[in-house]
């Protein structure tokens, strides 16, 4: 209960804290991320509040990849990435698919 009260992205979700926007399901809210890495930079959250895939590999997770998709199509990228950070590598611990585009091949990590 507690991670819930304290989750940005459940504020987010509630609409108790402002977020552009972007797309909304039955189940899932996209929004831009605050500090974008690419031009087109989305959060694709889960409306439930679970930590990251290890809690649903199934549902969202198809949701998710079907929902990113359809933006990436819409929008009419020719490239794009889907990054989930999970466990410790995770900054916000409410699970949400990075949806990047345009890239590059060229990258780090
Ligand atoms: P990570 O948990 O490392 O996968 O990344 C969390 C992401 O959430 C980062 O890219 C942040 O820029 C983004 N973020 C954090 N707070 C907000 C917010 N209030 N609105 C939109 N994006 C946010
Ligand atoms: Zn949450």
């Amino acid at each position: 209960m507690r991670d819930m009260e304290d989750c940005i992205f459940c504020k987010i979700v509630d609409k108790n804290i402002p977020s552009q926007i972007e797309v909304e399901t039955t189940n899932l809210l996209v929004f831009k991320d605050i500090n974008p890495q690419a031009e087109v930079h989305l959060l694709i959250v889960p409306k439930k509040h679970i930590a990251d895939i290890r809690e649903d590999m199934e549902e969202y997770w198809a949701l998710i990849g079907k929902l990113a998709v359809k933006i990436a199509l819409d929008k009419r990228l020719k490239s794009f990435r889907l990054v989930h950070n999970a466990g410790d590598g995770a900054a916000v611990k409410h699970m949400h698919v990075h949806l990047l585009g345009e890239v590059s091949k060229d990258r780090e990590l």
